[in-house]
């Protein structure tokens, strides 16, 4: 087991609940986070007062008595050993949901009801298989747990029949397995982070290079179970682009998945198991696609007068195959809260020649480039070319830079801002180049109207940040005054509003985030009750009893 942190309610950081003195209550902890010029856009743009929320104390969340059987303890714990099976409070409470706006607000009002019953820790395929055997004789619900950043709800626990539920914590199986040189290919456990695996890799000179914003605590099992895009997805490949295989445990056995480097032999099954989220059983083994270390990276920002000229820059370089690795458009409101943000001279000056130039309410844009130097420049310069046709103006490295400097950082000031009385959430969709800009406008429309009150409005940023030949993904950031009465319906009519207009613009009900239990309600909206049906028909193959995370994915 790797060493626990200290159990604090930190919304992001290792999974935990509360502890109010971790978090600080919204009055000197923001101030140094924000700097003023932003703190003041916001109380500006939203109508809001700065006001202590802070959460409930670690020994107040309330957390129900296990319901783990003694015979089912027993079990485990003879498959597994003693010190792998686990029902006390703190590794429970360690295991509550996932890192969703509701997860967090649920835990800092003290509710930890979707806590597991119990938490095991298999180390091997065969311990996990036999377990889930038992699990099925047993009537025990399982809810495979990676890194615990799910944001759509994937840990919730929920089961139709409320039987008792364990989490299977996947943090012994976290080891390189085997490395493939020549073939590019390195076998891990499901419970490996991308740092763990970088730094293995490293050493050879090789990279996986999935980043995605949750890279610190996330796990390779979590990113296959979830279908999960990195930052430089759009060059490196989304992370199931990047699968060459996988072992499923399944209550009905263990199926071997993928044949590298390719094969026609039927239909991929590979595919079910990306993105199952637990539902079929637990990924025990994850073979993954690496590559040299990049020789050259370059970064850099541009500047475009609007949204429409921008998108249109990336649809054109995606016609052009000349997409770099990280592409990040941000929307006029992200790009000025962003250049808020930024402190120091050179984001001064860089405001006041973007006014000059006519900019000031224009969209940035990140670049990154990645690969052999020789590759790198042919690509930028090509692409330069393109852009600046399209009325871009280059901002120079520095902007890239400083973007990849804090890449990680968003989640960390989420909690400042929740302790400060805001609603802060995101939520994400794709849509082809033709439908974007309706799906844009029509997101947008849903949560400024459902979460403005009052004479208040919420402030929207949105960006683009994966982009395919046929169309992109968006990203919207949600920050609102909030409902103290009701903060978790506040969201809840938000989610539902943005939700029906995103699905009814042409965009997905997902791009990356997974539908975990948030979005199961929309499910048969995206594959149609043809392809629902297909699914549980699987699952009822593979898991018969339905023990593997009742609550997520398929529809009630
Ligand atoms: C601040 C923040 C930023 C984020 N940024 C991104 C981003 O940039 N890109 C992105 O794609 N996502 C992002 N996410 C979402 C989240 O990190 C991903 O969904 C990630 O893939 C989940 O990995 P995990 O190991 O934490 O899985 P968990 O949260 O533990 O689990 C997620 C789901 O997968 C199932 N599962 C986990 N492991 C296994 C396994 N071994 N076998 C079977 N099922 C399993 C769980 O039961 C659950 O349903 C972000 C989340 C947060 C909180």
């Amino acid at each position: 087991m790797p060493e626990q942190p200290e159990l604090t309610i930190q919304g992001w950081g290792p999974p935990g609940p509360a502890d109010p003195a971790a978090t600080g209550t919204g009055g000197d902890d923001l101030t140094a986070a924000v700097p003023k010029g932003a703190l003041k856009y916001l109380t500006r743009e939203l109508g809001w007062t700065p006001r202590p929320t802070p959460p409930v104390a670690v020994d107040e969340i309330r957390l129900a008595p296990s319901r783990l059987s003694e015979e089912a303890r027993a079990r485990f714990v003879e498959l597994l050993g003693e010190e792998n099976v686990r029902a006390d409070r703190e590794s429970r409470l360690r295991r509550a949901g996932g890192k969703s706006y509701l997860d967090l607000l649920r835990r800092r009002e003290g509710d930890a009801s979707d806590a597991p019953d119990a938490v095991v820790l298999p180390g091997t395929t065969d311990e996990t298989a036999a377990l889930l055997a038992a699990c099925g004789e047993l009537g025990v619900v399982v809810v495979p747990f990676g890194g615990g950043t799910s944001v759509v709800g994937g840990l919730a626990g929920i089961d139709p029949d409320d039987r008792p539920s364990v989490a299977v914590d996947l943090s012994r199986m976290a080891s390189v397995q085997s490395l493939d040189v020549p073939s590019s290919l390195v076998t891990v456990g499901p419970g490996m982070r991308g740092p763990a695996l970088e730094q293995a890799l490293d050493r050879q000179g090789l990279t996986f290079g999935h980043l995605p914003q949750s890279w610190e605590f996330a796990t390779v099992g979590g990113y296959a179970a979830t279908r999960s895009a990195g930052q430089n997805s759009t060059g490196v490949g989304r992370f199931d682009e990047l699968v060459a295989g996988l072992t499923l445990a399944t209550p009905s056995g263990v199926l071997e998945l993928g044949h590298p480097p390719a094969s026609a032999a039927g239909p991929d099954l590979l595919g079910l198991a990306l993105g199952s989220e637990g539902t079929l059983g637990v990924i025990t083994e994850v073979t993954l696609r690496v590559r040299p270390k990049p020789q050259s990276r370059v970064y850099e920002g541009w500047s475009f007068r609007s949204w429409a000229a921008g998108l249109a820059a990336l649809q054109h370089l995606a016609r052009h195959d000349l997409l770099p690795d990280i592409v990040r458009l941000s929307d006029p409101d992200e790009t000025r809260a962003n250049l808020l943000m930024a402190s120091g001279t050179g984001a001064k000056l860089l405001r006041g020649s973007l006014k000059t130039r006519g900019h000031s309410n224009g969209c940035l844009l990140v670049l990154g480039w990645e690969g052999l130097p020789s590759l790198v420049r042919a690509r930028r310069t090509e692409a330069s070319g393109l852009l600046r046709d399209g009325g871009a103006i280059r901002l120079g490295n520095k902007v890239g830079e400083s973007w990849k400097a804090h890449r990680f950082q968003g989640p960390y000031l989420r909690d400042r801002l929740m302790d400060a009385g805001l609603l802060v959430e995101t939520l994400e969709t794709a849509a082809t180049w033709t439908a974007l800009p309706t799906v844009y406008d029509a997101v947008r429309r849903a949560l400024r109207e459902s979460l403005a009150r009052e004479g208040r409005r919420p402030l929207l940023m949105s960006h683009v940040s994966h982009g395919y030949a046929t169309g992109a993904s968006l990203y919207v950031t949600a920050i609102a005054d909030l409902d103290d009465d009701l903060p978790i319906q506040q969201w809840l009519t938000a989610k539902r509003a943005a939700t029906d207009a995103l699905l009814g613009a042409g965009g997905t009900l997902t791009h990356h985030h997974a539908v975990g239990a948030d979005h199961r309600p929309w499910m048969e909206r995206e594959i149609g009750p043809l392809g629902v049906e297909v699914l549980r028909a699987v699952k009822q193959r593979l898991d018969p009893q339905g023990i593997c995370n009742p609550g997520v994915l398929l529809p009630d």
